[in-house]
């Protein structure tokens, strides 16, 4: 009795895998949970003391559907001084969460026979929005570093393309899409007329000098094809607040506010407050946190190669590894499965991003965690190795 379209989508493989390894310690195993990307740290104490205020003040009620002006001024400054991208504070609205931002972009965007062309591999719930949309992902491969090239994306290209997805640094590769490539890549958007979802989560968390490049900054004939993707949940670590944001021309902007306001309405007040604090306040705290990230990207880059079996590309930006398991013999999904099984570590398996033989972890936990979970991976991996050769 159930709908086509929801038997027609899988459940999210990220979170799935996090609440499963997020019970198992609740009933007190020591499990080590380098699953879903979820920032350590502590939402910082100016951000939970705005929402204290807002709660005080009793902004609780109702706002509008797209976000307070405030926030969304403060958005269209902040894409402004960090993204060098010109929107209106009208050209800007707020959602429950980076993941709803990219649902009504889908849902406002696609229609049924439109094509969307997503690099693989990709967010595990990109693919699934796109066919909600009623629309068609069409997998374009990258390169053995995955890194996305404009030509891969031309190779993909036909009459009926709407949309490419572009998410540099990429969840969960890391890769970061050369600038060049992004300059070439807008030209075929504007040659061939289709939209750039361009979601910029992983913005901040970028490595060895390299730096973010919003594709929506190059011209004005690009940036009116893009649909410009946030959110504070890495960037401050607001994960649980659910507070997104989308930069958009007019039309899009007011398309997906109908939809939202038929939806959810209105993301949290309180949390629209503390989001507003995040962004117009001094940015140590992101400083912070992407110096803990880089150390521990190089520890779980260096350990994940010393692993028999195990290989690992460097990412440049996010906070994942992408591993390379293939030579286990493993499928992903029984390494990942047996893995938090039998060893207690959790981490996602690379079918959930479309890509058989790899394995994901975020590095998003302290070093002990992740030195912990490394140990525990080279251990369990040598006595399979062991059991299947013996
Ligand atoms: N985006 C994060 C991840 O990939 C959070 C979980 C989710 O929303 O998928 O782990």
């Amino acid at each position: 009795m159930l709908s086509k379209r929801v038997k027609n989508i899988a459940q999210s493989e990220t979170l799935a895998i996090d609440s499963k390894a997020k019970q198992l310690k609740k009933e007190g195993k020591d499990v080590v949970i380098l699953a879903a990307g979820e920032p350590d740290f502590n939402t910082p104490e100016n951000i939970k003391q705005a929402a204290k205020k807002a709660i005080d003040s009793n902004f609780t009620r109702y706002t509008p559907v797209g976000g307070i002006t405030e926030l969304r001024k403060a958005v269209a400054e902040k894409f402004k001084r960090e993204n060098n991208i010109s929107y209106d504070a009208s050209e800007v609205m707020i959602s429950c969460g980076g993941k709803h931002s990219l649902y009504n972009i889908m849902m406002a965007v696609l229609d049924k026979g439109d094509e969307a062309i997503l690099p693989v591999p990709y967010w595990v719930s990109y693919k699934e929005m796109i066919k909600l949309a009623d629309a068609k992902p069409v997998f374009c491969k990258t390169d053995d570093i995955f890194k996305l090239t404009a030509d891969m994306v031309s190779d993909k290209i036909t009459d009926k393309t709407k949309m490419l997805v572009l998410n540099s640094p990429c969840n969960p590769s890391g890769a970061v899409v050369e600038h060049d490539e992004i300059k070439k890549i807008a030209d075929l958007a504007i040659k061939h007329n289709f939209y750039v979802l361009s979601d910029e989560v992983y913005e901040h968390f970028v490595y060895n000098d390299k730096k973010n490049l919003s594709i929506a900054s190059l011209n004005e004939d690009i940036k009116k094809l893009t649909i410009t993707s946030n959110s504070v949940s890495k960037t401050y670590a607001m994960t649980g607040w659910r507070i997104g944001y989308t930069g958009a021309g007019k039309e899009i902007i007011k398309a997906m506010e109908n939809l939202q306001s038929h939806s959810t309405s209105n993301p949290s007040n309180i949390a629209q407050y503390a989001a507003l604090e995040a962004l117009t306040t001094p940015q140590d705290s992101v400083k912070g946190m992407v110096k803990a990230f880089d150390e521990r990207r190089r520890f779980v880059h260096k350990r994940l190669n010393e692993i028999h079996d195990i290989s690992c590309v460097e990412p440049e930006g996010a906070f994942y590894a992408f591993a390379d398991i293939s030579k286990t013999g493993m499928k992903s999904i029984d390494f990942a499965s047996n893995l938090l099984d039998e060893a207690l570590v959790a981490v996602v398996p690379g079918i959930a991003f479309g890509m058989e033989g790899y394995i994901r972890l975020s590095y998003a936990a302290s070093i002990h965690e992740i030195e912990r979970g490394l140990d525990r991976i080279d251990k369990w991996v040598k006595q399979k190795r062991a059991n299947s050769v013996g």
